[in-house]
């Protein structure tokens, strides 16, 4: 047996008759069992480390100017719609969202609009670039779900927030970077104001650096989706590795809703850069959660590669958080969660480059240079002459509407 064997065995000895950790053990932290000590030295993370490796020598970091990061997004968007959008294509969607028209460097609307809040998140950053678009007609979906199905449709043109490869639905900046967002108690208001956030988190990351970070896996919300069930039953197995529970929505009725437990309190999410592990899940669709996870400076668990909003082709797996596979098994999410702990300083790098590429790729600048390129390049697709619908009311500023 070799040195680190050795050490290895007396800490998980020592582990096994207390069943606990002391501090003077080699690298296990308080709190850590025998069995994930045992687990942890017990693996070979050869498979992990080559994928970083690759992951890293492949990675092309993006210059900050232009949000040029995101441009490929708006290409693949737009690229079903190389031969034009006409009027008649627009007529058929007219039920998929609201109608927006850009007219004479005028914003306008048909007065409907399904979630007002979200209309108006998105209007905040369409007011603020219209000196520089020409004019256009659009349909922007509200919902939380995306509208043209590849599966039943021709390519149709709508604006929606998140979708998968299976929709042709043109991706925009949510309107949770600006108004509106998930209303949880903590945030009745909705979540929106990422500007506010990336103030708040950044400044709460600093408070907690890596080496004073709790090193347990975290992660709170409601059970928008059941793909969440394996981290939070693994962390009914396993409190010490895992602080994971269901809170409440607003779709709540019993237990069950949350899982056969009580439903958890809400935790800000500033309380979450405590923690060294930070999980993300597709929710309803892609959940807003992700952006402001990176701000905490840990290490962040995406789950699932199928969901997605505008800025998440530019972030790499293994470069800026740890993918997970969407429905990973508790074994596998227990994996990763050892992996991140026994290989502390490539945890520690990535979430760094998680951090550094939202801090410098996804500011509100950056949200709003990517309505201009995207508003942009979809009116030069347009095959008529958009002219101004005298219903629709015109937007100029929040709550005033003439
Ligand atoms: N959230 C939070 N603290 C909590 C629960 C949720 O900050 O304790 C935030 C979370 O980051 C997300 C939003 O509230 O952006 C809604 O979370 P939920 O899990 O209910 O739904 P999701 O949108 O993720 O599907």
């Amino acid at each position: 047996m070799d040195y680190r064997g050795l050490v290895v065995f007396i800490c998980v000895l020592s582990l096994t008759l207390a069943n606990k950790c002391s501090k003077e053990d080699f690298d296990c932290s308080e709190g850590d069992t025998a069995e994930e000590v045992r687990l942890r030295y017990s693996r070979d993370w050869t498979r992990i480390l080559k994928k970083i490796e690759a992951a890293s020598a492949s990675y092309i970091p993006c210059s900050s100017e232009n949000c040029t990061c995101h441009e490929s997004v708006i290409k693949t968007d737009l690229a079903p719609f190389s031969k034009g959008i006409t009027l008649k294509m627009l007529d058929s969607v007219q039920d998929r969202g609201s109608r927006y028209q850009v007219i004479n460097h005028r914003l306008f609307r048909e007065e409907a609009c399904m979630f007002p809040a979200r209309c108006s998140g998105v209007e905040h950053f369409i007011l603020k670039i219209l000196n520089d678009l020409p004019d256009m007609e659009f349909i922007l979906n509200t919902r939380d779900w995306p509208q043209v199905s590849r599966h039943h449709n021709q390519p149709l043109p709508v604006f929606s927030f998140s979708k998968t490869a299976s929709y042709y639905d043109i991706m925009y900046p949510a309107w949770s970077f600006w108004e509106g967002g998930p209303a949880i108690s903590l945030y009745p208001q909705g979540l929106g104001r990422w500007d506010t956030h990336i103030q708040v988190l950044s400044q709460e990351s600093k408070q907690w650096p890596w080496e004073k970070k709790i090193r347990k896996g975290f992660f709170r919300g409601s059970r928008t989706s059941d793909e969440r069930d394996s981290l939070i039953l693994l962390s009914r197995e396993h409190p010490t590795l895992l602080d994971a529970a269901y809170t409440k929505n607003q779709a709540w009725k019993s237990d069950a809703d949350t899982l056969h437990a009580p439903p958890a309190k809400e935790v800000r999410l500033e309380d979450h850069c405590k923690y060294r592990y930070l999980f993300n899940f597709r929710g309803v669709a892609a959940s807003f959660r992700l952006k402001h996870l990176f701000l905490c400076n840990s290490l962040v668990f995406h789950v699932g590669n199928e969901w997605m909003e505008f800025f998440y082709a530019a972030m790499k797996p293994w470069v800026h958080y740890i993918p997970v596979k969407s429905k990973a098994s508790k074994e596998e999410i227990e994996e990763l969660l050892l992996f991140a702990k026994e290989n502390d300083a490539f945890a520690k790098k990535i979430a760094q480059q998680g951090f550094d590429f939202i801090t410098n790729h996804l500011r509100m600048e950056d949200v709003s240079c990517y309505w201009k390129n995207l508003l942009k390049s979809y009116s030069r697709l347009l095959k008529f002459k958009p002219e101004r619908n005298t219903k629709f009311i015109e937007i100029k500023k929040k709550g005033r509407k003439q």
